[in-house]
């Protein structure tokens, strides 16, 4: 995949990071994918949040650059001024987008709070700008095609700062659309693989040499709250060439990964775990300690994703409760009988022995007996909650799939 000629800029704004206190990671993040697309990073331009300095960044990579890649100060507040930058750099007023303004409406209706006057200025775009989708908040990106420059004019795309919002992003829209620039782009089709139980690195490990830049077709491995989701991008002259192409990728990420490969496309692991049971004609009642109700709210969120499969009977949640293998499995049998459910699925309370790393116990018991697994505690502490609640759905889906219950 190369991109003859095709070079980028990253501008990241906001004063947080200019003063210190937070890492600009986005850029970081941005120019590893634009090299695995085959797009040179020129230069990283770092500034606050003001307006003439938003300016002077822009200008001068729209000139240098074909590509610009903006991430920050997107939001609602006074401060958030890169659609007031962008407008300056296109010589073009501001312009209300209904159909943005309706999105970011319903984004709070649906929460059942009133939109802030100021969230009207997340529907204001440079005119001539196209939206970027944000599935994860209320901000749109910006896509401005052709801004003014030196040498022929870039395309500017401008993200929230906000890093889940900024990938999810990039993975949707953005990425693409690069990818659509580059010369002899033909179709471009993506097919995503969903896998569990190993961290990212580890993953990568057992897929030698999948992942490498400028590779036809591209794997590229992103992580979000510990699934791992390898997206295989391929390009060809049409649908059925990409489809031929994706296939024996597909294949060798099956062939070496085998159990962690839980689903496809927009699969979770509730999906993949309500799916094996309901194959099996089971149901299945939790109870959970350590989870903060996790995985009682992943399973009634994916039981929404399959209405009336009555497959999940029902969580309890306790702040206080059983820990260690044994008393876990009694827990899973105890739920298992109260809900008359197939199976119970119980996570307990963390315990650590001195010096050693804190442990969960979570059991499944059900017909085919109880299996009980201990998961070790580990990685930042905002994604723990939620790795733990996943390994139990994990631990589902494996025993109802015959599958070892650990990787
Ligand atoms: P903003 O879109 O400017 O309102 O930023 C929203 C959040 O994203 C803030 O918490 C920022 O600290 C964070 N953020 C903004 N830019 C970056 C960046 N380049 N790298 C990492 N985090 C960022
Ligand atoms: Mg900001």
């Amino acid at each position: 995949m190369a991109a003859a000629g095709l070079r980028a800029e990253v501008v990241a704004i906001g004063d947080e990071l200019v003063t210190g206190q937070r890492l600009d990671t986005n850029s970081q993040w941005i120019s590893r994918e634009l090299a695995l697309l085959g797009v040179p990073t020129g230069f990283h331009t770092t500034i606050g949040d003001g307006l003439d300095d938003g300016v002077a960044a822009l200008r001068a990579a729209c000139a240098r650059a074909g590509v610009v890649v903006v991430t920050g100060g997107l939001g609602p507040t006074a401060d958030d001024l890169t659609r007031d930058v962008l407008a300056a750099v296109a010589g073009v007023p501001l312009e209300i987008c209904p159909r943005a303004l309706a999105d970011v409406e319903a984004r709070f209706a649906s929460r059942g709070v009133a939109m802030p006057a100021s969230n009207r200025r997340q529907a204001e775009f440079p005119a001539g700008s196209r939206p970027i989708p944000n599935p994860e908040g209320t901000a749109p990106g910006i896509d401005l095609d052709r801004g003014p420059s030196g040498a022929g004019g870039a395309r500017v795309f401008a993200l929230p700062g906000v890093p889940a919002e900024m990938r999810r992003m990039w993975h949707d829209t953005v990425g693409p659309a690069i990818l659509a620039m580059l010369p002899g782009a033909g179709t471009i089709t993506f097919r995503r693989v969903k896998c569990f139980g190993v961290g990212e690195s580890a993953l990568e490990a057992m897929l030698p040499d999948l992942v490498r830049r400028g590779r036809d077709p591209l794997v590229g491995i992103t992580v979000h709250e510990a699934t791992i989701t390898l997206r295989i991008a391929a390009r060809g002259a049409g649908e059925e060439a990409c489809a031929a192409a994706i296939a024996p990728v597909e294949a060798t990420i099956r062939r070496c990964l085998g159990g962690l490969v839980f689903g496809v496309e927009d699969d979770e692991i509730e999906d993949a775990a309500l799916g094996s049971l309901a194959a099996a004609g089971a149901t299945v009642a939790s109870v959970e300690v350590a989870t903060e109700g996790r995985v009682a709210a992943l399973l009634a969120e994916g039981s929404a994703r399959r209405p009336g499969s009555g497959t999940f009977l029902g969580g309890v949640v306790l702040t206080d409760g059983g820990a260690g293998d044994e008393e876990v499995a009694a827990m899973a049998r105890r739920r298992r009988d109260e809900a008359g459910a197939t199976h119970g699925l119980a996570v307990g309370r963390a315990i650590a022995a001195a010096g050693e790393r804190p442990t969960v116990s979570m059991a499944l018991d059900g017909p085919e007996g109880t299996c009980v697994v201990r998961h070790r505690l580990v990685g930042a502490s905002d994604v723990r909650i939620v790795r733990v609640a996943k390994a139990a759905l994990d631990l589902v889906r494996r025993v109802l799939d015959g599958l070892p219950p650990q990787p």
